[in-house]
């Protein structure tokens, strides 16, 4: 069905994990560390990645920042971590959804079936930044949502290397930092291509 990468260096947990994925028919490539679990996106394209947040090499964050640079492939962070202050940081890194360890497995794989369909709402496959489709609007519409219980398809968060809009929080961060918009400026960013090419025309994101 989907070609799902599993970032995660616990590996009786990545086992366990990439067993009920496959039994839902995925293909699954696992990387037990973070500059190998980046290489696995690029060799791989994968539909979908679970990430998790202490990672040997390079942690879940910056591997998700990283990834962001050149793919919308729908991200789902794990972390032991459960502070707001952490969530907000890893959906400020691009992660599309976030699950706190410990979790059962079925609300992972609900949230793995969520993120595909959301996936497949946008252009599919590890889209590329480059091939920026406006259905990406319609993916990682709730991420916050609990086992089931989504909430109606807002128009999700638009990343362009440094850049990335969110039109549902009405916030533009340039490298995680907000910008401070006036209600004007908001209005003339609902358009998140229309605001990309602005901004790109300021080389705003370099
Ligand atoms: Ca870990």
């Amino acid at each position: 069905m989907a070609r799902i990468l599993i970032v995660e260096d616990e590996v009786d947990l990545s086992n366990l994990l990439r067993s009920h994925l496959e039994q839902d028919g995925h293909e699954v490539v696992q990387a037990f560390d973070g500059p190998t679990g980046l290489a696995q996106v690029e060799q791989h394209n994968p539909q979908l990645v679970i990430l998790d947040w202490m990672l040997p090499g390079l942690d879940g964050l910056a591997v998700c920042r990283r990834i962001r640079e050149r793919h919308l492939v729908p991200v789902i962070m794990l972390t032991a971590r459960n502070e707001e202050i952490d969530r907000v940081l890893g959906l400020e890194a691009g992660a599309d959804d976030y699950v706190p360890k410990p979790f059962g497995i079925r609300e992972l794989l609900a949230r793995v079936r969520a993120a595909l369909r959301r996936g497949a709402l946008g252009t599919g496959a590890a889209t590329s930044v480059g091939a920026l489709h406006s259905t990406n609007a319609a993916r990682a519409s709730a991420p916050a949502s609990r086992g089931g219980s989504e909430l109606p398809a807002a128009p999700g968060p638009v990343v362009r290397g440094s850049l990335r809009i969110d039109p549902a929080a009405r916030t533009v961060s340039v490298q995680a930092n907000q910008v401070d918009l006036t209600r004007t400026a908001q209005a003339k960013s609902a358009s998140p291509r229309a605001a990309l090419g602005r901004s790109s025309a300021r080389n705003l994101c370099g």
